[in-house]
């Protein structure tokens, strides 16, 4: 193609209301699907977001000039909404008036993003040069393009991972000192932090008062303060917390934690905090860090090992995208951070997740890259940090990990849980066991290594402590009776064999007699459906037990020789021999506290199993699973959950803590705080925490409206298609709608999405378009006209406040699933009462709150709540803020009501107004 003007390469649109070819010689279209693909299949056509369009058209192998791709070549590390609109505004362009109009802008992008690369200033040209010659050889269709346009530097460029800067080591860090805040200076610097202009909010300075109190010195060993604070949408609760946070750490030297459940508040608290910290510390260390598990951060060496043919076609064009990523981004974040969550989606693959850390194999010191590495980088500066912004999750495997070897200054002592109603269920899966395949065979990978000669670097146990192996006997001899004992677990193929009926070892013998096991009791329907099956771990026979019990036997013969290794590595740190230089010890320090994590994980499996067949521990839900995806199994096994998974919290979180803080708008069920009470765990350490609540400042009678539609019958999927169809049309967009079945919000979406978008009305859904749901929030905050549709677990990442979000719809109410798990809890939780409606009640109310809070999030928002309900009880409908208009009305007065405020008029009352308003 040479220096081809990109002005004169086709481009190709395809949305749900139909496809547009723009031909070279400069005229656009209209073309059926058919011959879009057929234009496509004949010349590389220029296209926006590959896999999109693939969908549109039905044609899973179309493939072209995808302008992501170039965006992120040319600008590594830069947000764009990959949307035609979205990337006019990135590139400066004039957004397109219709969908005729996008191959045209299209052409004006490539050009664009061409000329940037032969721009003197073009600020990401450094490593372009080098990084296009392998995209060169790869064949990544872009490159003809990009070679006359990049020129050759002067002088070689820097290899990526010689530009990266190094992390400090920092050094051993004092204890806090003991400080009491004084309400004076609270006040003061929270309105240091919101500026003088700022208005008057007394709801914020009662609530930066109370959050205060979390930071006083501890008057008894294992009683930290416990503070509950339901604080209303529009308290301003972050600025708030950080207020007091802010002033204490200053104070007294000390680290606090801020644990979201979301990365949208993440993404908030990041903003906010600059009000009350620099970005440097004069020293250059940074106050304010963002902390995530491993798993989300790029693995140098994986990338390495990529960029050198550990990956093949597609993926290795991947590679060198993320390579030309990494030497911009602010943190090494691949997951929420600065790399487009929507270039994964693009290579329709794992790659991502295959450059990250995810099996516990890092070398630490034994790495090339360990003094530049991401996630070393992050963990160092927590330690020293005022405050460190991380994730529920994070938080609790942080708090688990510093009892088990790990080092007490990463240990989280002052605490602040945003988003405080989903402790409970991170908790429920941070103390959970599973016993499963998937769990199985990559413990066995850990130790073993892969199976097949694979092209990356994994290697095993032995390979990671190779000198261990080879010096000292003792710990060589535990390597290989670990490496021998790890063949008993599953391994390659494991699946395939106990379906046919084959399983091999003791570890898959016991997944086979699961698998069988559910299938024989399943009569749940889920068969039929394609879900997941499961059934209790009770009255198991006798062969289930023997099996069970061979199991245990062979996981145990496991976990001896670890334990014994890790008895051994300890020597040797404390009494290094010659052969120990400094690389090795780290090495070691790194393989001990995997080591003692999975050694953890054996012995729960083993407890697990050892019940099997005898009586039941109260403490615990047991239940066999085979997991299913639109009827495919993907794994099978045992998983066991604490009925209160609050227990391990409180003596692993709470007990070690100073203060702690949880605080959402929706802790509390109504008045009630004895749920949000027991569910923050306080009891089990004989702590009373201190209860506040902040009513929000929003009229939401003014602001809101919920409107439950009595008119669209139950399980009718046409008529539930036609109502959210027409529902969309009467709003204008704006809709986000939550369906609590992938299946049904795929049949909804199927019959409308076309018509829709012949309007003007583009509508998105998770589980149909193949975007990441960070992505599809992006878009639809980006266009006011966009609805998004998703499951009932959608209502969490959604932050989406002003134009964008003016409707929520519900396509019923939000029953909990009938699951073992769920059961058990319903029982325990009405032992004694009557019925367990009113726990499942708590659970809707709290579902329902939680979705109308996505709706008002500013003083200026205006929408409507509907949930098309025929039969919705009075009970639940103290889930929404007090004064908030409820209705009980027809899809067409919906409508009407609906389609009036769209157009700014106001609706007199119909239906009949519900007594609680
Ligand atoms: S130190 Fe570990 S995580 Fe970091 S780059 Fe090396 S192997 Fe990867």
């Amino acid at each position: 193609m040479g220096a081809m003007d990109p002005l004169s390469l086709p481009a190709l649109h395809a949305s749900h209301a139909g496809s547009w070819l723009r031909e070279g010689n400069g005229a656009t279209r209209g073309v059926s699907k058919g011959g879009a693909v057929m234009a496509a299949a004949d010349t590389p056509l220029l296209i926006l977001n590959a896999p999109l369009v693939a969908t549109r058209l039905g044609y899973p192998d179309l493939s072209g000039l995808d302008l992501l791709e170039l965006f992120a070549f040319v600008h590594p590390a830069r947000f764009v909404v990959p949307t035609p609109k979205g990337l006019a505004h990135g590139l400066g362009l004039p957004e397109p008036g219709s969908d005729a109009h996008v191959p045209e802008l299209l052409q004006q992008a490539a050009h664009a993003l061409l000329a940037a690369c032969g721009d003197p200033a073009w600020p990401e040209r450094e490593g372009a040069w080098t990084g296009l010659q392998s995209l060169a050889r790869l064949r990544w269709p872009w490159a003809n393009l990009l070679l006359p346009r990049i020129a050759k530097p002067s002088t070689a460029e820097r290899w990526l991972f010689a530009r990266l800067p190094e992390w400090e080591e920092a050094g051993d860090v004092a204890q806090p000192r003991q400080v009491v805040l004084d309400p004076q200076d609270v006040r003061q610097r929270l309105a240091d932090l919101t500026g003088s202009e700022a208005e008057q909010r007394p709801g914020q300075r009662a609530y930066a008062g109370e959050a205060a109190h979390a930071f006083a010195p501890r008057a008894s060993s294992g009683q930290p303060h416990v503070l509950l604070a339901q604080a209303g949408t529009g308290i301003g609760k972050t600025l708030g917390y950080l207020a007091p946070a802010s002033l204490w750490s200053g104070l007294a030297g000390g680290t606090v934690w801020v644990s979201t459940f979301t990365k949208a508040l993440q993404r908030q608290l990041r903003a906010e905090s600059r009000r009350a910290w620099p970005d440097r510390r004069p020293d250059g260390t940074r106050p304010v860090v963002v902390r995530k598990g491993r798993e989300n951060y790029l693995c140098l060496l994986n990338l390495e090992d990529a960029l050198q043919g550990g990956f093949a076609g597609r993926a290795a064009i991947l590679a060198h995208l993320v390579a030309r990523w990494a030497a911009y981004t602010r943190d090494g974040d691949m997951i929420g951070g600065d790399l487009p969550g929507w270039l994964g989606t693009l290579f329709r693959q794992r790659g991502i997740a295959a450059l990250t850390d995810r099996r516990g194999e890092c070398v630490y010191a034994g790495c090339p890259h360990f003094r530049k590495c991401f996630i070393e980088r992050s963990a160092r500066a927590s330690v020293g940090a005022d405050l460190v912004i991380a994730n529920h999750a994070l938080v609790m495997v942080n708090a688990a990990r510093s009892g088990v070897g790990g080092s007490s200054a990463a240990r989280p002592t002052r605490i602040i849980f945003d988003e405080g109603h989903h402790v409970f269920d991170a908790a429920d899966s941070t103390f959970a066991a599973a016993l499963t395949g998937a769990e199985t065979i990559e413990l066995r990978r850990w130790v073993i290594g892969p199976e097949k000669a694979s092209r990356g670097r994994r290697r095993g146990l032995a390979a990671r402590l190779a000198d261990v192996a080879s010096y000292d006997e003792a710990g060589g001899k535990a390597v290989s009776a670990a490496r021998e004992a790890a063949e008993a677990l599953p391994g390659d193929g494991w699946m395939q064999r106990i379906v046919e009926g084959a399983p091999s070892g003791p570890l898959e013998d016991l997944l086979a007699a699961v698998r069988a096991t559910v299938y024989a009791r399943d009569e749940s329907g889920g068969q039929e459906a394609g879900y997941g099956l499961e059934t209790e771990a009770a009255g198991l026979d006798g062969a289930f037990v023997e099996v069970a019990q061979a199991a245990r036997a062979a996981l145990a013969d496991l976990r001896q020789p670890l334990i014994r290794l890790g008895v051994r590595l300890e020597a040797l740190l404390e009494e290094p021999p010659d052969w120990l230089d400094g690389a090795g010890r780290a090495r070691i320090e790194g393989a001990r506290h995997s080591l003692a994590w999975r050694i953890d994980v054996l012995g729960a499996w083993e407890a697990l199993l050892d019940r099997l067949g005898g009586p039941a521990d109260p403490e615990f839900v047991d239940w066999l699973a085979v997991d299913r995806s639109e009827a495919r199994e993907f794994d099978i096994g045992i998983h066991r959950r604490w009925l209160d998974p609050m227990k391990p919290f409180a003596r692993v979180v709470l007990e070690p803590a100073h203060g702690v803080v949880m605080t959402s708008a929706t802790l509390r069920d109504g008045d009630d705080w004895d749920g949000a009470v027991a569910r923050s765990g306080a009891s089990h350490i004989g702590v009373a925490p201190r209860l506040s609540m902040h009513e929000s400042p929003f009229d939401y009678a003014a602001q809101a409206e919920v409107l439950i539609v009595t008119d669209v019958p139950r399980g009718d999927v046409a008529a539930l298609a036609g109502a959210y169809g027409r529902l969309i049309e009467a709003s204008g967009g704006g809709v986000l709608g939550l369906f609590t079945a992938i299946r049904r919000l795929r049949a909804v979406h199927g019959r409308i999405a076309d018509r829709l978008a012949r309007a003007g009305l583009p509508l998105y859904a998770q589980h149909v378009d193949p975007i990441d749901t960070g992505t599809l929030v992006d878009i639809f905050r980006d266009d006011p006209a966009a609805s998004l549709l998703g499951t009932d677990a959608l209502r969490d990442g959604v932050d989406v406040p002003g134009h964008s979000l003016r409707l929520v719809v519900m396509e019923q109410v939000p029953w909990p699933r009938p699951t073992i798990l769920h059961r058990a809890r319903r029982l325990a939780a009405t032992a004694g009462k009557s019925g367990g409606q009113a726990y499942d009640d708590t659970i809707i109310r709290a579902r329902l709150a939680q979705a109308f809070g996505r709706l008002i999030r500013s003083r200026g928002d205006r929408g409507h709540f509907v949930v098309l309900s025929a039969a919705f009880p009075s009970r639940l409908l103290r889930a929404f803020p007090e004064g908030t208009p409820i209705r009980r009305v027809s899809l067409e007065e919906a409508l009407q009501r609906i389609a009036a405020h769209a157009s700014g008029e106001s609706v007199p009352a119909v239906g009949a107004a519900d007594p609680q308003t």
